[in-house]
């Protein structure tokens, strides 16, 4: 189960878990989107299905994952990674810009992992990867989103600790700039085109390039397979060089 995996760095991801082998339901606010995703992924022979969902409302994440269940089989990928931005400076930040991102990252989070959980547990196995972010660090402008990535990874520690007896693994990743709609609308935001956003963006990172999707996609892959099960409670930077 991928959440907000109707673009960008979710729908990476759910065309590289089917491409793993995997069944796998895109779940997103965006119906036609996950839909369209999902298809195109069965047109690749694969098998997957598209879910629509607000994974901060506790009765749709319980409809859906009672959806996947019945109609792939119980869950055992989990990637928390539906995002919205609310950026403003802190004296500008209103409650809604708050609260609207601790509510999808934050109680999405908590929500879906709660949901599945019960089924891992009964299985004695599961894979739940959470999307932080470099901003965790703290970002200009961020002070919902950083704190909500921040959040994800104390999430992801306490996770692995509580669930690692029953075979289920939690882990984060912490993506640096990425090229998607999230940071196209970034750069709209700054007054910048994205191609002289991403090129200021590239002479700060290492490898001299921004991100793409599939950079965070193979990450995920490897943090949801079966041979990564020692490897839990970590937050693994995929940003082009160190960050912390
Ligand atoms: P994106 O292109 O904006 O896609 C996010 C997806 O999440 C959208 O399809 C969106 O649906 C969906 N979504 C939003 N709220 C939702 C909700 N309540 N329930 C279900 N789905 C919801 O973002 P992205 O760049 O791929 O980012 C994916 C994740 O990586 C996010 O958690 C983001 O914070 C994190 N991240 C991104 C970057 C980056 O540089 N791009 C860096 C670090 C971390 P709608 O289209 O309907 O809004």
């Amino acid at each position: 189960m991928v959440t907000g995996a109707a673009r960008g760095i979710g729908a990476a991801i759910a065309r590289r878990l089917a491409h793993d082998g995997m069944a796998v339901a895109l779940l997103d606010l965006n119906e036609a989107g996950c839909v369209a995703g999902a298809e195109a992924i069965a047109a690749d022979r694969g098998r997957a299905i598209g879910v629509p969902v607000d994974v901060s409302d506790a009765d749709e994440v319980a409809q859906a994952v009672a959806r996947v269940t019945a109609e792939l089989g119980p869950p055992t990928v989990l990637v928390n990674n539906a995002g919205i931005l609310r950026d403003n400076l802190l004296f500008k930040m209103s409650d809604d810009d708050w609260d609207a991102v601790m509510n999808v990252h934050l109680r999405g989070a908590f929500l879906m992992s709660r949901a599945v959980q019960e089924h891992m547990v009964e299985q004695r196995y599961g894979r739940i990867v959470s999307l932080s972010s470099s901003s965790a660090l703290g970002n200009r402008g961020q002070a919902n989103y950083s704190t909500a990535k921040a959040g994800l990874q104390g999430f992801t520690k306490t996770l692995a600790i509580e669930l690692g007896r029953f075979g289920i693994t939690a882990n984060a990743i912490a993506p640096g700039f990425i090229e998607t709609d999230m940071t196209a609308a970034t750069a709209e935001r700054v007054g910048m085109s994205f191609e002289d956003f991403k090129a200021a963006g590239a002479k700060s990172i290492p490898v001299g390039r921004v991100g793409q999707p599939e950079d965070v996609a193979h990450v995920a892959s490897f943090l949801a397979s079966e041979q990564a099960g020692f490897v839990s409670g970590q937050v693994i930077y995929v940003a082009g060089g160190p960050l912390s």
